[in-house]
């Protein structure tokens, strides 16, 4: 059944139904002065964007020192939805950011699964759209994040592929969807599943490997200042070769998903247009580079379509591929998406595909289809709203 929450109001983050204050300093500049000359907070923006040895900048210099070291507890370790929370810290700091402690505001709330999933839709000051999705399971809490917002690479059954790229994210502002999951189960905690977030996929909008620098760096924030396991977060790319290398070459022990979708270069090559730059044989190549170096078996995503990729000949080659990868593999049905015909595989078509790799001695999840009441797949809830691009 559907539990579509009402949409609400594009507002504070906070998710209270209230309109968005207005800037104290619009009358200000009413009265004709510059925004420059306006009593300016410390430093503009989200501390989310701020490094965190450089909070001081944003607490003031006349702070103590031990004030950056509280905000920092509220940022990372201890999130909360509003800055008036942040109990610790002085009257007039919190009131200097609380319409800018998010480097974002929700857009679209939505919850589903009786409220083991919620999903957001979120957007940034530059209006670019950020989709993040918490599902919640018996031992773990999976926080999906965007890593761009829109995506360039146009796998042709792909909401976010099929609207194009708006921007990379900053690595300030992928960690904050960490945050704000926290935040938001801090105070509405999932029924029978951790109340903060276990794992984190990098499964929602945008091609993460193709935005590197920033990908590193939100790992190193949510290990370093979140405390989160290295083996808790996923890295799901569509196979850009050098990114894998890579992420392999760096320390952490993070966990690889290729998004395969068919095992021949020509059917992958017209589903996911970056196999005519990096083929699967480089990519199963940079698979099994990221394996022995790692020692952490892969995962292959599979999206199932409907005559296309849920033959017996490509379960046998995946089989194949899986095989010499040692590798998992998720089928998952397609869910559509506005701009394609495309239809998900029927589920005996994906029960026979799985037993096909089965046989092939290959281990095979079928992937629940988390909230797709609400559009949950990738880019679904950005095309809704009807401000795609
Ligand atoms: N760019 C990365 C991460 C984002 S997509 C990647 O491609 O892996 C995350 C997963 O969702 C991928 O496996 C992708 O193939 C899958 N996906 C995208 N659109 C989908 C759809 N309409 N239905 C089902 N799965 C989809």
């Amino acid at each position: 059944m559907q539990n579509r929450l009402p949409t609400p109001i594009p507002t504070n983050p906070g998710l209270t139904l209230k309109k968005k204050p207005a800037d104290p300093r619009r009358d200000l500049l009413k009265a004709g002065e510059s925004l420059q000359r306006a009593p300016a907070p410390v430093s503009e923006g989200s501390p989310y964007l701020v490094d965190p040895d450089r909070l001081g900048e944003v607490v003031g210099a006349d702070e103590p020192s031990f004030r950056s070291d509280q905000l920092r507890e509220w940022l990372y370790r201890n999130p909360v939805l509003e800055a008036r929370d942040m109990t610790n810290l002085p009257g007039d700091l919190r009131g200097a950011l609380s319409h800018r402690l998010w480097p974002f505001e929700v857009e679209e709330h939505q919850s589903a699964d009786r409220g083991a999933t919620h999903k957001w839709l979120f957007r940034t000051g530059d209006q670019a759209a950020i989709e993040s999705v918490v599902m919640g399971y018996r031992t773990r809490t999976t926080l999906c994040v965007s890593s761009q917002a829109g995506c360039a690479l146009a796998c042709t059954f792909c909401a976010t592929g099929q609207f194009g790229f708006e921007r990379h994210l900053q690595a300030g502002e992928i960690v904050a969807q960490v945050a704000y999951a926290n935040a938001f189960l801090r105070d509405h905690p999932l029924r029978n599943s951790p109340t903060r977030v276990t794992n984190v996929v990098f499964m929602g909008m945008g091609e993460p490997l193709a935005n590197y620098p920033r990908l590193r760096q939100a790992i190193g924030l949510m290990i370093g200042e979140m405390g989160m396991s290295a083996r808790s977060l996923t890295v799901s790319t569509v196979g850009v070769v050098p990114g894998i290398r890579r992420l392999a070459d760096d320390p952490w022990p993070v966990n690889l998903a290729v998004s395969l979708h068919a095992a021949d270069d020509e059917l992958r090559s017209r589903l996911v247009p970056l196999n005519r730059r990096y083929p699967l044989s480089e990519v199963e190549a940079a698979a099994s580079y990221f394996f022995e170096k790692k020692g952490r078996r892969v995962s292959l995503e599979w999206t199932m379509i409907r005559g296309v990729n849920d033959h017996r000949t490509q379960a046998d080659r995946l089989a194949a591929i899986a095989r010499r990868l040692r590798a998992h593999v998720n089928l998952i049905a397609l869910n559509p998406t506005p701009l394609s015909s495309d239809m998900p595989s029927t589920p005996q078509a994906i029960r026979r595909f799985a037993a096909a790799l089965r046989e092939g001695g290959v281990n095979v999840t079928v992937r629940d289809t988390r909230g797709t009441e609400i559009d949950a797949a990738c880019g679904q809830l950005r095309v809704r709203s009807g401000r795609g691009s």
